[in-house]
């Protein structure tokens, strides 16, 4: 099986060349089962990339990202935040669904990941938001769970980093719901007029992921 080029190896020009790069992807077996293969959406220049997990039922069928029930969450979540679907961007962890909507294995984390990591160069977010922990240990390669550092604002190669719950379990959970919008407020003071990041200053981060090698 073809595991695809290492993180930081790929130089692709733009998103559509890496799209293009992608192809017809069968590098891993999701490849046999998907229906489309959901590569991002969004602004190719945006400040701030939110990363989920992977492609479900709906995502597969539209090959968008976060169409279902948890995507009407997020969309809640950013105008909450003040913001809109068109000022950021949105790719998974994976590109295909796991059948059944399972976790992602790990050979296909490690098969997918450096287009994550490409994306991520490419369109050089100041801030990205990881929902729930598969995205969040992509991102700051840590073991710790999700519900141990959601709401903390970290770093890792070079931008700030904001772990939160994933939307879809919070579709039915009132305090999880409660604490996604207390995060999503964190996330408009950090990018709204007069934020932190709006005046150029950073967020201090809790703690240091070296990412280099990764985005
Ligand atoms: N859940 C995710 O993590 N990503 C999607 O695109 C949809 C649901």
């Amino acid at each position: 099986m073809d595991l695809g080029a290492g993180a930081g190896s790929l130089a692709c020009t733009d998103l559509e060349a890496l799209h293009e790069h992608i192809g017809d992807c069968h590098r891993c077996p999701l490849g046999d089962t998907r229906t489309c293969l959901v590569f991002g959406v969004g602004d190719p220049d945006a400040r701030v990339m939110l990363i989920g997990e992977a492609p479900g039922r709906n995502e597969d069928l539209k090959g968008e990202p976060f169409v279902g029930a948890a995507g009407k969450l997020l969309d809640e979540l950013l105008a909450h935040a003040g913001l809109h679907r068109s000022d950021v961007y949105i790719a998974n962890v994976l590109k295909c669904r796991p059948p059944g909507n399972r976790n992602p294995a790990p050979v296909e984390i490690e098969t997918c990941t450096p287009f994550l990591s490409e994306q991520i160069r490419l369109i050089d977010p100041d801030v990205l938001v990881t929902l729930g922990n598969f995205a969040t240990r992509f991102v700051l390669r840590t073991e710790e769970p999700i519900t141990a550092i959601r709401g903390r604002v970290t770093s890792a190669g070079g931008r700030t980093v904001l772990p939160i719950y994933h939307p879809a379990a919070a579709i039915y959970d009132r305090t999880k719901r409660d604490v996604l919008f207390a995060d999503f407020e964190i996330l408009g003071s950090m990018v709204g007029t007069g934020g932190p990041l709006a005046s150029g200053a950073g967020v201090p981060p809790e703690q240091t992921a070296d990412q280099e090698t990764l985005f």
